[in-house]
């Protein structure tokens, strides 16, 4: 599960990271499975090596339905357009335009054409673990602690066949069974707004940002520590958007950099000729005896955050965090390694 909290837990949690340690950039991570191997090998194979889980690209086979139901007291979602037929198609465009930020990003095989048609559901409680990828601004959830103002639910097969009661059997380790994003209905100091509605509800978070960020969630991305990038774990400030708004020129214009690499290196496009390049290596220290003794087998240092800069402008481009590796039948070794890939080649 992955949260988006307010900008005033953000600032405590920055705080306490700065007292436990001197790094201050990370960036995107992914959200990583490993087979049940407990099952047959004909369903989970022989390798313990960590997975980034992901959606399958074939045309129409990402399918995403959102709940018309919307809380009243207060109205949880604001729109420009106050009429009922008005305010749903305001809410319906918020969602396809964060969509299209994720389909809009070159050199990534995740297209517009990956998505189904986006479709409503009436019922308030749609986000069940029931093979749908739904949007529900009207269900309560145990998730919604304080601070609270959306969240993901990711479910990832850990065998082939894994399937959940509406959705396709599993085809791949990893594949995404269901991912359904839960709206904070329950806080009458919280509300969301439509991009068309946010600069005259400047108490109101942006739905669009906040949308973008969760939907990043239900294609595989965990969260990045860079703070421009539409995946760091907090949502800009009331009245406020992240990035540049989506254009149709632009559909991707939200997005930093770290959260375009991420994606081409999640979902990359063998016929993407810039974007070919990677920086690997390993993080060793400078005193061996610095190295836990238990458990065995730790070579390198674990969670070091490693950021590839433009040489030019200094802007971050990716980062990961380094720590393992893994090939074979695994398992993954701490020996220190990372990889940046699909970085664009002479720029960094
Ligand atoms: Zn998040």
């Amino acid at each position: 599960m992955s949260e988006f909290f307010k900008k005033t837990v953000a600032a405590v949690l920055a705080f306490a990271l700065a007292l436990f340690s001197a790094q201050t950039a990370s960036a995107y991570t992914l959200h990583m499975t490993v087979a049940d191997l407990r099952l047959s090998s004909a369903v989970v194979g022989t390798s313990a090596c960590p997975v980034p889980a992901h959606r399958l690209t074939a045309a129409g086979s990402f399918s995403v339905q959102w709940s018309t139901s919307l809380g009243a007291s207060p109205l949880t979602v604001l729109t420009q357009d106050q009429t009922a037929a008005g305010r749903l198609n305001e809410i319906e465009k918020t969602i396809q335009q964060s969509l299209g930020v994720w389909t809009g990003v070159s050199g990534s095989v995740l297209l517009p054409g990956t998505l189904a048609p986006l479709a409503r559901v009436s019922s308030s409680t749609a986000c069940a673990a029931d093979g749908l990828n739904s949007i529900c601004f009207n269900q309560s959830d145990a998730g919604f602690t304080p601070g609270i103002l959306a969240f993901t639910r990711v479910i990832t097969a850990d065998h082939l066949g894994a399937q959940l009661t509406n959705g396709p059997a599993a085809t791949e380790i990893g594949e995404i069974l269901d991912a359904d994003v839960y709206f904070n209905p329950g806080d009458p100091n919280t509300t969301f707004a439509t991009p068309q509605a946010l600069a005259a509800n400047p108490a109101a978070y942006d739905l669009e940002s906040l949308l973008t960020h969760e939907l990043g969630h239900a294609i595989g991305f965990s969260h990045s520590a860079v703070w421009r990038a539409m995946m760091a774990p907090y949502a800009p400030a009331p009245g406020t958007f992240t990035g540049q708004r989506p254009t149709t020129l632009a559909p991707d214009a939200p997005l930093a950099e770290d959260d375009r690499t991420g994606l081409r290196a999640l979902y990359p496009d063998p016929s993407d000729t810039v974007h070919t390049g990677s920086i690997s290596g390993r993080i060793l220290p400078a005193n061996a005896l610095s190295l836990p003794a238990v458990p065995a087998g730790v070579s390198g240092i674990f969670g070091a955050h490693v950021v590839a800069l433009d040489a030019a402008s200094g802007n971050v481009v990716a980062g990961v965090l380094g720590g393992w590796s893994c090939s074979g039948t695994g398992p993954a070794q701490f020996d220190g390694s990372y990889r940046i890939e699909r970085l664009a080649v002479g720029a960094s």
